[in-house]
């Protein structure tokens, strides 16, 4: 029997200012100092008559979201101006947990999966911690919040799939080539979810932990409806982060999500 404990404020605030990052991207600040949202976390984002969806927290302080252009609540949210109100929950979700003892970390981010990495890798910074950064997008016209990220970074590396910025190729290439060679003690990834499995499986491979943020289609955002299970793990209260380990024995990570209405589609 699953605990509901997870309800949290509805939120009705100002956005302060909106940030055009690219061709489908928008970066929302809103005017909230949400102190108790860890990185990892997300907000349940309502879009009055059209629904709501969750996006990841980029930043706690101005309360941060990026939103991708995709359908029809993304859409709207990109309507949103300075000066407009947005409602939203939250924070909800099991955010990325540092180890005590770790010293240094890698993250890596595909598209809009960088800017939780980048309020990760801003605390662990704070906290006195090395961070290692690999961002990826498909062309160099994807790539969004690297200069944020490489503030924060000892070191920085760009990979995009058709070599228009950085190395050619996945963000796996810079990442493997770090894990071999730096002394990293955990390594965090957001993005596409076959990035994420092949993150997941070369940090196996080399006996790495590792965490990754996951997305599914999510309704309630406090474990009641059921429709971003994952083989039995539901995304919104056991993760959105997981385990390397975790994700690995989930026979549908990387292959197979559920659609709006439930039923079971290759990703
Ligand atoms: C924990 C979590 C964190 C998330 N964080 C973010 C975030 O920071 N920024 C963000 O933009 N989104 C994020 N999402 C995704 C977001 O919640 C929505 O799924 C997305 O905005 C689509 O909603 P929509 O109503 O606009 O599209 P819908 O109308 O629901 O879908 C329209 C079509 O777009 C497809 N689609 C859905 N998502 C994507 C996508 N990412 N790329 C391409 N096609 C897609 C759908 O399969 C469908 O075919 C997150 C999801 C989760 C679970």
């Amino acid at each position: 029997m699953r605990k509901f404990e997870n309800i949290k404020p509805v939120y009705s605030r100002k956005v302060r200012k909106v940030i055009e990052e690219n061709y489908r991207v928008k970066t929302i600040e809103i005017e909230h100092d949400m102190r108790d949202a860890l990185p990892g976390q997300f907000l349940m984002v309502w879009v009055p008559g059209e629904g709501e969806r969750p996006m990841s927290i980029g930043n706690s302080n101005p309360l941060t979201i990026s939103v991708a252009s995709v359908g029809k609540v993304s859409s709207k949210l990109h309507e949103l101006r300075a000066g407009d109100m947005v409602s939203y929950r939250g924070p909800f979700g099991r955010p990325f947990r540092i180890p005590k003892d770790a010293k240094s970390m890698l993250v890596i981010g595909g598209g809009y999966g960088v800017v939780p990495m980048y309020f990760l890798a801003r605390v662990a910074k704070q906290n006195g911690m090395g961070v290692y950064s690999v961002v990826g997008g498909k062309t160099g016209k994807d790539i969004i919040w690297e200069k944020q990220l490489f503030t924060v970074s000892k070191e920085a590396f760009i990979t995009t799939d058709d070599g228009s910025r950085g190395k050619k190729g996945t963000v796996m290439i810079e990442a493997e080539w770090l894990i071999g060679e730096k002394k990293i003690d955990q390594v965090y990834a957001c993005g596409p979810e076959k990035m994420m499995l092949a993150a997941a499986k070369v940090c196996h491979d080399h006996g790495m932990p590792c965490q990754v943020s996951v997305e599914r289609h999510m309704k309630c955002g406090v474990g009641i409806c059921g429709s971003c299970d994952i083989n039995g793990h539901l995304c919104c209260q056991d993760g959105p982060v997981f385990t390397g380990e975790e994700v690995l024995s989930m026979p549908d990570f990387g292959k197979r999500k559920r659609d709006a209405s439930g039923k079971n589609v290759d990703i």
